[in-house]
């Protein structure tokens, strides 16, 4: 993204962002300013160069966006359930996410599915997409991203079975080391009777295979 339509602010003292749910406590932007400096000097780059001028506070502002899940509280975000007697599989498929590989601080992106089937609860459908973005907004991999999912839908609405499966590139594997483009990574939580049930599984897997074209 460039740099010009970027609201301008004042001096990095002064805009530490401010924490949403006292969850992690507030981001130190300041301090990821000297050491993004100290990353560029180290490759051996002129951080006062016209083009990276202002990168170390930009990519403080960066950072301060993709990791805002450490600062959001997980008990909020399934917060809106209602009481309902519907006992059959909700899905949101394809859910865009994207997050940031733990051992290299690059991104991973690509698809989450999200079902369960109800007990007495059901949660706003959009929750579900919120809940995905709460936990990709962090330091992550890819296997505790889909169980923390799939753990906070458990645990909030005590449902009959869970299932999430998430599909995603890994920039760490695609544009360093191994580089192989175009692989993909697929993970799955399942908890409940769409665990425990062969019969309930395949249901729930098929729908999220199925190439919709309802509209
Ligand atoms: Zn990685």
């Amino acid at each position: 993204m460039s740099g010009e339509g970027e609201r301008r602010r004042g001096p990095a003292s002064e805009r530490k962002q401010s924490a949403e749910n006292g969850g992690g406590g507030e981001v130190d932007l300041a301090k990821i300013e000297r050491a993004a400096r100290m990353i560029l000097e180290a490759v051996g780059e002129d951080p006062d160069r016209e083009g990276l001028r202002d990168t170390p506070a930009r990519i403080g502002r960066m950072y301060a966006e993709v990791f805002s899940g450490l600062r959001e509280d997980s008990s909020q975000v399934l917060s809106t359930v209602f009481t309902e007697e519907y006992d059959e599989i909700v899905l949101v498929k394809d859910i865009p996410f994207s997050s940031m590989c733990e051992h290299h601080l690059l991104p991973f992106f690509g698809k989450a599915h999200v079902a369960y089937l109800p007990r007495s609860k059901i949660v706003g459908i959009s929750k579900l997409a919120r809940a995905v973005e709460h936990f990709a907004k962090r330091p992550q991999v890819q296997e505790r991203l889909t169980n923390q999912i799939a753990d906070l839908i458990s645990s909030t609405l005590n449902p009959r079975g869970v299932a999430v499966v998430l599909e995603a590139t890994h920039t760490c594997m695609t544009m360093r080391g191994v580089k192989k483009p175009g692989s993909s990574v697929v993970t799955s939580a399942m908890r409940g009777v769409i665990r425990n049930s062969v019969a309930t599984r395949n249901e729930v897997l098929g729908l999220m295979d199925r190439k919709t074209s309802l509209i």
